[in-house]
């Protein structure tokens, strides 16, 4: 089977991994903060790890702030993880539309849907394509806003000369087994606000102040002041060694997944039957392939038939103001979701595939055409 998505583990992570196993401190210590200080030098920021992309979206809000039941501008095509991050931190998502040619947040709904209770704006990068942010900032700035950029899939991309998490307000990140870096389950918030840093540090040892500090320092801490509701969302040393070690190897993962993308694009752009995203491989690195069928009514067939063989697909995302829990998230048309949400379908992407999988995968999809 060709796998829609996969961690890609070598002998140099698990050998990290059992290093790690080996000095017998599983929980938050050194190799956290260590892994903290190689993002800073990737970013040029302050870097907060977390235990997942979740918590990081999560723990961000929080320290911003804001009273309970203020809004976040939110775009409907997300990973449910964005939702809930929003609701988890007291807030109330608002369901934004998507512009169709990048799958991001629109900014004529961002517009649309800004009220005197909108606080936060939370573009999510989809497939890593930052397109369009400028736009959304220049809105933050003039309505002062506060931007949480979900950046789950953007690790590495480039918005012209500068590289997601080195400008901007606050972007998170996630680490899951199939992101662009994995250290299994983790997530990082990054940001020149020494505020959120401070407040997200706390947040994320249960309230506990001070406490990573210690913990770097495999300490405890035992006389301690708790001003906040925080929560049990650090990362462990275990996780963090594996992410150093995929760190070092994610210039090798990026050209990988832009070349397989770019493949992608050259094999696929002359069917008719479907269309392609106009992306810049040269600046992003690509998390996942989704394309758009021209015939929503084949996309089932069409999973089936590359199931059938040993293709594995998925859909990418499922509008979340469709969901039960979200519904009074709509507050205007959310007309571009809906139209291409039962047209997106994602190719397998990851670097792993070889350039022989893409040519068999294309091919497969001129079959299913009869092509
Ligand atoms: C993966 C992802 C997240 C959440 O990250 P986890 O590490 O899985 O918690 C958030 N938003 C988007 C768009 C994602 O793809």
């Amino acid at each position: 089977m060709i796998k829609l998505s996969k961690s890609c583990i070598s002998k140099g992570d698990k050998l990290a991994v059992k290093r790690l196993l080996d000095k017998e401190f599983l929980g938050m210590g050194p190799e956290t903060k260590k892994f903290e200080s190689q993002l800073e030098n990737f970013f040029g920021r302050s870097v907060i790890c977390t235990a997942n992309g979740t918590s990081a979206l999560q723990i961000a809000l929080q320290s911003l702030g804001f009273k309970k039941g203020l809004e976040v501008l939110v775009p409907s095509i997300t990973y449910l993880a964005s939702y809930q991050a929003i609701t988890a931190a007291g807030y109330v998502p608002i369901s934004c539309d998507i512009e169709t040619k990048s799958g991001n947040i629109s900014i004529d709904s961002i517009k649309k849907n800004y009220t005197k209770k909108t606080r936060v704006i939370m573009p999510v990068h989809f497939v890593g394509d930052p397109q369009g942010l400028h736009k959304i900032y220049s809105f933050a700035r003039t309505k002062k806003l506060r931007v949480i950029e979900d950046a789950a899939h953007a690790f590495g991309s480039f918005l012209g000369k500068k590289k997601i998490g080195s400008f901007g307000d606050v972007s998170c990140f996630s680490f899951d087994g199939i992101k662009n870096i994995t250290s299994a389950e983790g997530g990082a918030i990054v940001t020149n606000d020494l505020n959120i840093i401070k407040r997200a540090r706390d947040i994320r040892t249960l309230g506990v102040k001070g406490d990573s500090i210690n913990r770097y320092q495999k300490k405890r801490t035992w006389n301690f002041q708790v001003e906040e509701q925080g929560w049990r969302y650090h990362m462990s040393d275990l996780n963090a060694a594996l992410g150093i070690s995929q760190l070092s190897r994610f210039s090798s993962f990026a050209k990988k997944r832009q070349k397989l993308a770019k493949k992608y694009d050259d094999n696929l752009i002359d069917l008719n039957e479907i269309k392609i995203f106009k992306r810049d491989y040269t600046k992003i690195v690509p998390h996942i392939y989704p394309i758009i069928l021209k015939d929503p009514n084949c996309r089932k067939e069409i999973m089936e038939f590359l199931k059938s063989k040993k293709i594995e697909t998925g859909i990418h995302y499922y509008p979340n103001h469709l969901l039960k829990y979200f519904k009074s998230s709509i507050r205007s048309s959310l007309q571009n979701a809906e139209n291409i949400f039962p047209s997106l379908l994602t190719l397998p992407l990851h670097p792993d595939l070889s350039m022989k999988d893409i040519k068999y995968i294309s091919s497969s999809i001129y079959n299913f055409f009869n092509k």
